[in-house]
């Protein structure tokens, strides 16, 4: 692997080599698994309130989600379960670079969804009427409105959403710098450490076994993103997850266009702190079939239905990962968490032509700009396309934060300051009740938003 990379480069947040922790502690008051922004995060805000954390990530901190992701940092278009978190994730990210003293890329540049057509434009306006109820600052804007902040596309849109106050961060920075913050203020971070599962005493939890050694604890955050549901389901807890592919390109530095983000038909792009743009087709859902897809077919059916005219069904390596990947393994021997350091997606190769095309036809001006490095990640969504944070009460001191559902950048750090809350019982201020677990067994309707 090239551990020479330029720092803004998305593969050099997952590409250092692997060094083994030197030792691990023998005992914790909480223990997160998972080094994506909701873990650190979550380790960050545990660290300041004294408690003695570990946080244990098998490959490289932010080398999965959350250092692949596009940047988004948007309030706009959110379930509204979401919004009082995201509120607070949007305070958390404006003192960020502040309070851990590192720069993360965050500006509020805006989020514009572009609209074609009438029915967008009401569900929309459906939106911007929540928005007014939280006292956020979305707005439809006319065509006219959109030229004055969006240069050089050739499209003539009849309008859009647009919320000024939405941002963008840079994710190969984010995730990294605040697990360097709580490592300050005394959290112990350890990469290259997979958690192979749990032990119990009396039916709750006693410790984390990890590849290194056994750490005594009473309290554990299963935030492992894509690999939660199969972590869940050695210890038989069913976490309904599936996994979608999501392909991604960015461009070298050109002229700047926009501040923040645009959602069109054709594309998502964003404005990098480089100069450059990260650019994906968003009329694209890359949709892998596993065995998980069955499992839990009946729960996503509302979400299959309202993205159908996007999906991309495949078979092959992931249905054959998935199935030989035992269901339980010994806690002694290699876990699918190490056999699977970084999971590292090739980027499809169709849907990067699609998206230059798009940006091409969107952006024109953008034409001779190069696309200078592409990448892949597996977003991991829960059937109502919400987060799951909950505690799990048949295992007593096992609590999980997964369900992210491709917007969980944004919302990360809100969500690790809720987990935190969650573990210690210390009021994070944020409602989480409406995120919980069994919401997709207790026959409660399954409703993924519509569409925005
Ligand atoms: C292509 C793409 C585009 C996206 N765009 C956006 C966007 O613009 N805005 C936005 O808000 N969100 C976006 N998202 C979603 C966002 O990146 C995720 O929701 C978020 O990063 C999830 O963070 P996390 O900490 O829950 O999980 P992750 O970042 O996936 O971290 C989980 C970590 O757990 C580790 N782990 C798993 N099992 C174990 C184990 N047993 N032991 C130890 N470690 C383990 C993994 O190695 C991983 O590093 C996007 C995602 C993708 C892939």
């Amino acid at each position: 692997m090239n551990s020479h990379l330029p720092e803004n480069t998305v593969a050099s947040t997952w590409s250092r080599s692997l060094v083994a922790p030197e030792s691990i502690p023998e005992r914790a008051d909480i223990v997160v698994i998972g080094g994506g922004i909701v873990g650190v995060s979550a380790a960050w805000f545990l660290a300041r309130q004294g408690v003695d954390v570990v946080l244990c990530e098998k490959g490289h901190i932010a080398g999965e989600q959350s250092g692949r992701n596009w940047g988004w940092v948007r309030i706009q278009g959110r379930d509204t379960r979401e919004i009082p978190m995201m509120l607070e994730s949007m305070r958390i990210w404006e003192g960020l670079a502040g309070e851990i003293g590192e720069d993360v890329g965050f500006v509020r540049g805006g989020c514009f969804y572009t609209a074609n057509s009438r029915k967008q434009f009401e569900a929309y306006d459906q939106w911007a009427r929540v928005a007014a109820d939280h006292d956020i600052d979305t707005r439809l804007i006319s065509a006219s409105e959109i030229k004055q902040h969006v240069r050089g596309s050739a499209i003539n849109w009849a309008g859009a959403m647009h919320t000024p106050s939405d941002g963008r961060a840079e994710p190969h920075k984010a995730a990294p710098a605040i697990a360097r913050a709580a490592a300050k203020a005394g959290a112990t971070v350890l990469a290259s450490c997979a958690v192979r599962g749990l032990e119990t005493s009396g039916g709750s939890v006693s410790a984390v076994v990890t590849e290194h050694g056994v750490i005594k604890t009473s309290t554990v955050a299963c935030v492992a993103g894509a690999w939660t549901s199969m972590f869940c389901r050695s210890l038989g807890i069913d976490v309904p997850q599936l996994r979608v592919r999501g392909t991604v390109a960015r461009t070298a530095p050109a002229e700047k266009l926009l501040e923040g983000t645009l959602f069109d038909d054709r594309l998502g792009i964003r404005r990098r702190q480089d100069g450059g743009y990260t650019v994906a087709n968003a009329s694209v859902l890359e949709c892998p079939i596993t065995p998980s897809s069955f499992r839990y077919f009946f729960k996503f059916v509302p979400a299959l239905v309202q993205e159908l005219k996007l999906i991309r069904l495949s078979i092959g390596r992931d249905f054959v990962d998935e199935w030989s990947t035992p269901r339980k393994w010994r806690l002694d021997e290699e876990s699918p968490f190490e056999k699977t350091r970084v999971l590292n997606p090739k980027p499809t190769p169709g849907v990067l032509k699609g998206i230059r095309r798009n940006l091409d036809t969107v952006f024109p001006q953008l034409k001779d700009t190069p696309i200078i490095e592409s990448w892949a990640g597996m977003i991991e969504s829960s059937p109502d396309v919400v987060p799951i944070i909950d505690s799990i009460d048949s295992l007593p001191g096992f609590h999980v934060a997964t369900g992210f559902s491709g917007h969980g950048f944004g919302i990360g750090p809100g969500a690790g300051k809720a987990v935190a809350g969650m573990l210690t019982g210390v009021d994070s201020g944020i409602d989480i009740s409406a995120l919980r677990l069994s919401r997709f067994f207790d026959g409660s309707p399954i409703r993924p938003q519509a569409g925005i």
